[in-house]
């Protein structure tokens, strides 16, 4: 391990000080599963580690006020929430069901227990569970920094491999995520052939909105572990959207897919047999959606 100098800031103002003090010689840590990695490994080399922990109020879960214009609102979710917090909330659960379900297949407890939704995504692993999910319900990240704040559709914050839209002195505070609109259902499949703590070889989340006479109102369908960034399949989505759900539509749009994904060779499976689980994957997560649409929920 590289020698570095901790700092424990108990405001946001601190840690915006330290930052700019320090510029590129300085990384925040939220659960460390990630960057104490890149530490041992070398691939990260700070001379001053920040800890947010002591920093009070990045930790909450909240539901924000209902839309002016009748949509369904959304929570709150504090930038070092640990992954099992946001598992196990009450309002997750409630308000969040796919990010909870989402959250569950993340690697194993003891990884769950200390990993946080921020962390997760300024590491901007393209393998990572949560960011379909959280692109799919139109998550936004609210960044912070001493300038002042800037929110991000969740969509727009992955440039690269490992690249995010973070740009120097902001910290990411929280995350708000949309409930799923009315009439509306919801799945997460994270296809893993190996290990259950493994990372998925594909994984998709889609969210499916019918209406009358089971037209697909609307779909969105996000996977992860496919591109250097998770894949939202927007062409996909066109073509089943304002048609009828029904088993030959849903094909047509799942096989779009392939086209859509550009996923590594690697030790989970090659770029081609990804392309094809991808597909079959797309089409199982919109039909899985669909299933978990309740009957009351679908009358307009
Ligand atoms: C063994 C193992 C298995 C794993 N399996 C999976 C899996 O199956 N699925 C999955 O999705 N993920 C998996 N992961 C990845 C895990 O989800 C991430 O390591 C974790 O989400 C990172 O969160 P953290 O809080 O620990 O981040 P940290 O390690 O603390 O930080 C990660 C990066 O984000 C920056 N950062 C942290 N918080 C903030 C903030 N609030 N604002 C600005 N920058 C910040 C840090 O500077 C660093 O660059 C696995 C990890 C391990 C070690």
């Amino acid at each position: 391990m590289i020698d570095f100098e901790f700092h424990s800031p108990t405001t946001l103002e601190e840690a915006f000080d330290l930052l700019e003090q320090y510029g590129e010689d300085a990384r925040v840590i939220a659960g460390g599963t990630a960057l104490v990695l890149q530490m041992k490994q070398r691939f990260a080399q700070p001379g001053h580690v920040i800890g947010l922990r002591k920093i009070p109020g990045l930790n909450s879960i909240a539901i924000e006020a209902m839309g002016s214009n009748g949509d369904t609102g959304s929570v709150r979710i504090g930038a070092l929430c640990t992954q099992r917090s946001i598992e196990y909330s009450e309002i997750i659960g409630q308000k969040l069901p796919l990010v909870a379900e989402t959250f569950r297949r993340v690697a194993t407890p003891r990884i769950r227990s200390m990993a946080t939704i921020g962390g997760g995504l300024v590491h901007g692993d393209p393998n990572q569970d949560p960011p379909p999910t959280l692109i799919a319900l139109g998550a936004s990240a609210v960044l912070t920094s001493s300038r002042g704040q800037r929110v991000v559709p969740v969509a727009e914050l992955f440039l690269d491999y490992f690249e995010t839209d973070l740009r120097p002195g902001e910290i990411l505070t929280s995350v708000v995520v949309p409930q799923a609109p009315p009439g509306s259902g919801a799945a997460y499949l994270k296809f893993l052939p190996r290990t259950a703590d493994d990372y998925a070889t594909v994984s998709v989340a889609a969210v499916v909105t019918a209406g009358e006479d089971n037209m697909c109102r609307d779909v969105r369908i996000v996977l992860g572990s496919v591109g250097v960034t998770p894949v939202h399949a927007s062409d996909a989505e066109d073509s089943l959207r304002g048609r009828p759900l029904n088993e030959e539509n849903i094909r047509a749009c799942a096989a779009m897919v392939s086209d859509l994904v550009d996923p590594l060779d690697d030790y989970r499976g090659s770029a081609a047999y990804k392309r094809e689980m991808a597909q079959v994957f797309t089409r199982r997560a919109i039909q899985q959606a669909m299933a978990a649409m309740s009957p009351e929920k679908n009358k307009d």
